[in-house]
């Protein structure tokens, strides 16, 4: 088995209300949760702002080609992560999930009942999606 890489994420505003986070690592420790949800409550404070200083609801584009294993210890503050943000988020592109990491977000999409969430095999095809339609309005 390949050895545990902490998790860690990146947070980057592009053009056009859409707001990049690339996550990797194996979030697959107690520590790695800890990282998470400090991460997670950070970014979602800048969606937010965001948000409401574009009076548009943003568009996220989440790079998943670094995760590795995700364990069930990231479900909650997952969840309540989109809790958080889901009311400002107009479309959430992911890119490069492996089929573990589809099958979870799937579960915490379902959940949280947000349904503007799909993935993609490649950045362009997610920026694509992303840029079909105008951002809805807050
Ligand atoms: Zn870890």
């Amino acid at each position: 088995m390949a050895e545990h890489r902490h998790f860690s994420a990146q947070y980057q505003e592009l053009e056009n209300g859409i707001i990049e986070i690339t996550f990797s690592g194996d979030l697959g420790c107690d520590q790695c949760a800890v990282e998470f949800d400090k991460f997670s409550v950070g970014a979602d404070r800048s969606i937010i702002k965001k948000a409401k200083e574009d009076l548009q609801k943003v568009n996220l584009l989440i790079n998943a080609n670094g995760l590795g294993n995700l364990k069930d210890v990231v479900v909650s503050p997952l969840m309540q992560s989109v809790d958080r943000t889901k009311a400002y988020e107009n479309r959430t592109a992911v890119y490069g999930a492996p089929p573990l990491i589809k099958t979870l977000v799937d579960t915490i999409v379902a959940l949280t009942r947000h349904d503007e969430v799909r993935f993609f095999s490649t950045r362009e095809e997610a920026l694509v999606w992303l840029n079909a339609e105008p951002r809805a309005s807050l």
